[in-house]
């Protein structure tokens, strides 16, 4: 494989150049960093699940409490 920016000659598999450090794949690295940023989309957004069901949890603990202050009442 001829690296894009030197023209030199690399062995078949190599990512970045073995002269000036260029990158061989540009389109694999893409398609990494994309599958990296929707991990860390979903992490986030198994985050702000857990955040949603904590606060419901918690709500209904509370409200549950106080309903049972108005009941022993
Ligand atoms: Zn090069």
């Amino acid at each position: 494989m001829r690296c894009p920016r030197c023209g030199t000659h690399n062995p078949e598999g190599k990512i970045v150049c073995r002269k000036c450090g260029a990158r061989l794949r540009p389109s694999r690295v893409a398609s990494s960093l994309v599958t990296r940023e929707t991990e860390a989309e979903l992490a986030r957004r198994l985050r702000y699940d857990l955040v949603r069901v904590a606060v419901t949890f918690g709500v209904v603990a509370v409200v549950g409490v106080l309903l049972g202050v108005f009941v022993i009442r």
